[in-house]
């Protein structure tokens, strides 16, 4: 790229990191449909438009339009395999089936973990993926480590957004249900101020993102069936107030409403055609990945937490020496795409820091 066009990209950035999406999008006065073509992946990064930072909008969707989108054969799964695969490879040691409980600071410093199972590891540093409001109120050990400044920074972060999703392997090819895309977004409206004022409740959900696996991976369930998932990504704070004894009624009343809406979307009753159905609430996620009330996005990307201003003070927000943060809830925020940078991040700070402390000696 030349000087110029590189400088022209910058001021752009500069110019527009203080604006919300809607103000910038507004700007171009586009046409109503336009827009509504422009809105649908919102619900990737998971703010309205009036709150969520353009810059963390514009980087979304040049990614999507500049470079499209990965599925792989083995689903994501095989990604996680590979990455483990290479890194050990490179001589990580993995160890699977181990919970971390408590992280052990001593003077303001890490020094390693204690396993659910008891045993100790000591290391130099620690990088968590547990999230910062998990690990600063009940991971550190002692609590008495853990300085105002976290409790603040915690307290202070809006969560973003959990899942819900309903996965359905059915008992035809798909364009015999009516189901013709890899892709669908459902919604009544695109407003995403309204759709996501619609995620603080239990339901009825009024955006729904739909996946037919077959589409993007031909072979992925056996001939004559397909894989169809329907999922909806609300705020963890209604799930909050789930009683355990209304759980089963809710999660039910849920994935029925969402399973009924794309029935008639198709024109196909689609519970006529279920041959298995895996069900996925947030408090699924929360048992199963530890993630703090399943919220799978991280801290919300808002106008008032903006990505600019984080960048700001990620220094300051290294509370603890040697404690690093890698995960949906770090910088980058949520996607696996970011979750890889998050990680090269903290391993970035931990190279640093030997560095620094080697060129000191
Ligand atoms: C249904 C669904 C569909 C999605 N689709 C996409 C998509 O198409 N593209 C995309 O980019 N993103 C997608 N996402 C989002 C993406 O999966 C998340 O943003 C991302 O996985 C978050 O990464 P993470 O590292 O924070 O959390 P995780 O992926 O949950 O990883 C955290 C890991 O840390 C482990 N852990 C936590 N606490 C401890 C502890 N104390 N001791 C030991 N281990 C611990 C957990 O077991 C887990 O393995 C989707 C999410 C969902 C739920």
């Amino acid at each position: 790229m030349s000087k110029p066009q590189m400088l022209l990209k910058h001021e752009a950035f500069v110019k527009t990191a203080g604006y919300s999406t809607k103000e910038v999008l507004d700007t171009f006065n586009l046409p109503q449909k336009a827009l509504d073509l422009l809105a649908p992946y919102w619900i990737y990064v998971g703010s309205g438009f009036s709150d969520l930072p353009f810059t963390i909008y514009s980087v979304l969707m040049a990614d999507y339009v500049g470079y499209g989108s990965m599925i792989p054969q083995k689903l994501s799964h095989e990604m996680s395999l590979k990455m483990a695969e290479r890194a050990e490879e490179m001589g990580v040691q993995i160890e699977y089936r181990q919970q971390v409980d408590k992280i052990l600071v001593k003077k303001g410093k890490a020094y390693g973990v204690r396993t659910a199972r008891g045993d100790e590891i000591y290391a130099d540093y620690v990088i968590s993926s547990a999230y910062p409001n998990k690990v600063y109120t009940s991971m550190i050990e002692p609590l008495t480590e853990v300085p105002e400044g976290a409790t603040k920074m915690v307290n202070g972060r809006r969560l973003s957004l959990t899942a819900f999703s309903v996965i359905l392997i059915l008992d035809k090819p798909a364009e015999e249900l009516n189901i013709k895309d890899y892709s669908i977004f459902r919604g009544d409206t695109m407003d995403t101020d309204v759709l996501y004022d619609n995620l603080a409740g239990l339901g009825p959900y009024r955006y729904l993102t739909c996946i037919c696996h077959n589409y993007g991976n031909p072979g992925v369930t056996p001939e004559g069936t397909c894989s169809f998932s329907v999922t909806v990504l609300p705020r963890v704070d209604g799930w909050k107030t789930v009683a355990a004894e209304d759980y089963d009624r809710v999660k039910h009343e849920v994935a029925k409403q969402l399973i009924d809406d794309m029935s008639e979307y198709f024109g196909v009753n689609l519970l006529d055609h279920v041959l298995e159905c895996v069900i996925e609430t947030p408090m699924t996620i929360a048992h199963y990945t530890g993630a703090w009330n399943g919220c799978i996005y991280g801290y919300a990307h808002t106008m008032e937490d903006h990505i600019v201003a984080r960048l700001q003070t990620a220094e300051a927000e290294r509370f603890i020496e040697g404690l690093e943060f890698a995960g949906a809830h770090a910088i980058s925020g949520d996607g696996m795409g970011p979750a890889v940078t998050n990680g090269r991040k903290a391993a970035k700070n931990v190279l640093d820091d030997i560095a620094a402390k080697e060129a000191k000696r």
